[in-house]
This record gives C-alpha cells, sequence and structure tokens, in this order.
C-alpha cells in the first residue's frame, strides 16, 4: 500500500481543477495574497484587474510581479472567469452567448442593444427616458453613450415547471456560483466595450432559472457586480416566479445592494396560476404580495409584475379586469410588464390574438395601472424570455 501512495497523490495534484481568482470580493483576494505572505494591497490590485481591467489570463496582471504571478499559478490559481464560447446574432442586433465554465458547462446569457423596454416606467434612471442620443449628449465629442441590457442565468435549467416556458424543459442541471453570474456579466461587458459609468448598461436577472432558488449565489453575484465592477442596483432587476422566503430574504437586503424586484404574476387568479404555474400551489397569489408589501422601495421605484400574455388563456378582457384589481389591492407603487408569449417547440401554447395585447394594455391603463408591452428580442436566435434552452441553432 505505502508504494502506491504517493502515485495517487499526484494523480489528485494533476487532475486537481484550478482555483478561479474571479468571484471572490477584494476582501477573499486580500486573504487569499495574505495566506501566501503578500501584503494587503496585492489583493487590491488582483480585485482591480479581474473586475475592472477585465483580465483573462494571470499573465496580463502586470501591476504584479511575475514571481508573484508565477507563484500563483504555481498555487494552482488562475483567473478562471467564464468564456464566450458561441455567439448567436439576430438580425434585432441582440446576441445569445453560450458562456462555458471550468469545467465546460455553458450557460446563457443576452445582449439586448437599446433593451427589451422592460424598465420603463418603473422610476429608475435605468428606466426613465428613451436613452437615445438626442437626450444623451454625446462625451467629449466623440464616442455617444450607450444602452443596453444584459440578461443574465442564475441556474443551468430551472426547477419551477412553468408550462409554458422552454427553460423548464430542461429541469434544474445545476446552481451557478455566484462568480459564475456576475462572470457572464464582466465577459459580456468586456466584448463589447463597455465604460462603467459612462455607457448605460442594465442588468436583469431573467435568464436561465429562478434567482431565489439560488439565493447566496445570486447575491453575491450582485454584490460583486456593486462593489467590484461597479455597477449600480439601481439599474438592476431581478425577476421571481414567486419564491416567498427569497422575497422575504430579500426585503431584508440593504438598498445599497438591492435590484429591483420584478414578479411574474402572469395569470389573473389562483386557479389559472397554478394551472400555468404549479409553484403557486405552494404560495399563491396572496402568500406572494404579502411578502411583496416587505420590500422596501427607493424614491420613485415601482415594483413589477410580468405578465406573459397565452392565446386564448390569459389574454381576455375579463383576465385585464381580474389583474388590475390584484395589483391595486397591494396598494403598492406597481406597474405590469406584458409579454407576448414566445413559442417553443413542444410548448403547447399560443401566442396571443392580434390586438389582444394592445387591447390589454389599455384595459389595465383605463383601470389606472400603467403598463408597458416588452419587445420580443432575439425570437430568431432563440434569445426571447422563456426561450433559453442552451439551443444550438442560431
Ligand atoms: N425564473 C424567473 C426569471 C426568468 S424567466 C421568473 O420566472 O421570473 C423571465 C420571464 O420570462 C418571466 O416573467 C417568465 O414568466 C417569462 N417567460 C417564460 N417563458 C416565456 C415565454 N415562452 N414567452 C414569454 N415570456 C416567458
Ligand atoms: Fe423557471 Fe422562470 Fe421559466 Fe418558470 S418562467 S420555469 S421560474 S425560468
Amino acid at each position: 500500500m505505502n508504494q502506491t501512495e504517493p502515485k495517487l497523490v499526484k494523480i489528485a495534484e494533476e487532475s486537481a481543477p484550478l482555483k478561479p481568482l474571479f468571484g471572490l470580493g477584494e476582501a477573499a483576494l486580500v486573504e487569499a495574497v495574505s495566506i501566501l505572505g503578500e501584503p494587503a494591497f496585492r489583493g487590491r490590485q488582483l480585485a482591480d484587474a479581474l473586475y475592472r481591467q477585465r483580465v483573462t489570463e494571470l499573465d496580463a496582471i502586470t501591476t504584479l510581479s511575475k514571481s508573484f504571478r508565477d507563484r500563483l499559478a504555481a498555487e494552482g490559481f488562475s483567473v478562471g472567469r467564464p468564456r464566450i464560447v458561441q455567439v448567436f446574432q439576430s438580425v434585432d442586433g441582440t446576441e445569445r452567448y453560450l458562456i462555458e465554465d471550468s469545467t465546460g458547462n455553458t450557460v446563457e446569457t443576452v445582449w439586448m442593444p437599446e433593451g427589451d423596454d422592460g424598465e420603463t416606467g418603473d422610476g429608475s434612471e435605468a428606466g426613465d427616458g428613451t436613452g437615445t442620443s438626442a437626450e444623451e449628449p454625446e462625451r467629449n465629442g466623440s464616442k455617444a453613450r450607450r444602452r443596453a441590457t444584459i440578461c443574465v442565468s442564475s441556474q443551468v435549467g430551472c426547477a419551477v415547471n412553468c408550462q409554458f416556458c422552454l427553460t423548464a424543459r430542461l429541469g434544474l442541471q445545476r446552481n451557478l456560483s455566484a462568480g459564475e453570474i456576475a462572470g457572464q456579466v464582466v465577459s459580456v461587458l468586456d466584448r463589447h466595450g463597455v465604460e462603467v459609468g459612462r455607457d448605460r448598461v442594465n442588468l436583469v436577472f431573467m435568464g436561465m432559472g429562478e434567482p431565489f432558488l439560488n439565493y447566496e449565489s445570486f447575491m453575491g453575484a450582485v454584490k460583486l457586480l456593486v462593489e467590484e465592477v461597479g455597477l449600480t442596483p439601481q439599474k438592476m432587476t431581478v425577476s421571481t416566479s414567486g419564491i416567498v422566503p427569497g422575497i422575504e430574504r430579500f426585503a431584508a437586503e440593504p438598498a445599497t445592494l438591492r435590484p429591483k424586484l420584478a414578479i411574474s404574476l402572469n395569470a389573473p387568479n389562483n386557479e389559472v396560476r397554478s394551472e400555468i404555474m404549479p409553484i403557486n400551489r405552494k404560495w399563491p397569489i396572496e402568500s406572494v404580495m404579502d411578502a411583496v408589501r416587505r420590500v422596501p422601495l427607493r424614491s420613485r421605484e415601482r415594483v413589477t409584475f410580468e405578465y406573459v400574455l397565452l392565446g386564448g388563456v390569459t389574454d381576455t378582457p375579463e383576465a385585464a379586469h381580474q389583474v388590475a384589481r390584484l395589483v391595486r389591492r397591494t396598494g403598492l407603487a406597481a406597474k405590469v410588464n406584458l409579454i407576448a408569449w414566445n413559442p417553443g417547440p413542444g410548448v403547447p401554447f399560443e401566442m396571443p390574438r392580434a390586438g389582444a395585447v394592445e387591447a390589454f394594455q389599455q384595459a389595465l391603463a383605463a383601470e389606472g395601472i400603467p403598463a408597458y408591452l416588452r419587445r420580443p428580442r432575439g425570437r430568431d436566435i432563440y434569445a426571447a424570455c422563456g426561450q433559453l434552452k442552451r439551443t444550438v441553432e442560431g
């Protein structure tokens, strides 16, 4: 036995995965370098390189000495930021990415230039105004500020099983780590040369997965994106299918870290909602609304209720009336985002009839509920809401 032991150890060493630095905040990086006998400022240099300079290789961190970079590599560290491995481009400018982590798993992220109007009217800096060049004067007479929205995944697949959603067909395959969630954003910012603080980039946690069923990693990613990357939580929106314990935790987050909240209502009453979103049997509409009322809103902030219009199921005038009543009863500063259902192979629903979406919007408006249409983006590349299923066709 003794003879084989060294060999076993060697195999373990060889197959040990590299330790990603990406995903560690500044405090954790300072701690990691201090274990190697380096001063705290080395950790801060690392944070700067990973999150502000967006390096992808240790050797690109030129603020560190070559000997320290070699030492990090010898200790098994790597940058380890998830990489974009495939890009699908839509005729409307939307891009869908497959992003791969160090273990070879992929997730999906979407870049929507000019956004999808999802944040219109939510009272935030991100949502107000159109952000067109007419409103945003060019800086230094050169490049105009840009506006875009990045749609971020929180899990591979999803366990919630909404009947109209293509992602649900995958089931839950894996939770993403904080680094994998934040890494999607930094990789896309890098690809488009986004200047944080100048370009107007909104984040929506509305890709694959249910963020509130991967709460620690989701909020860990938000913390990295706010504290290290420099994005503001008022320009981020997290969407949940109504995971009540998650909403309660979220209500206790500090305003400096808390994104805006969107709730996937999707149905006018518990009966229909339980049919299309089985999670409603566990947390029915009233319990979700009670939890949402506990989330403190910043000044001018509104809660968004998302509502997918399923032809003949949720798009009727009576449904609009019921939705208006539900939203009014919450007493919240709220708005409704209407999304025409995006079809997917084998998903047994129909798109709403022509005119039904506008009629629904007008019916809500007539009852005093602000309602906006989300533009479907990138349908031709399976990038639109509910279409993310790691489809490899362009
Ligand atoms: N899991 C979270 C966030 C991801 S889904 C949630 O459900 O809120 C983001 C939004 O896409 C949700 O509002 C969901 O209702 C909507 N959606 C899902 N499938 C859709 C489809 N096929 N067409 C249009 N919207 C869809
Ligand atoms: Fe999951 Fe959201 Fe799709 Fe429902 S709509 S299955 S919660 S990703």
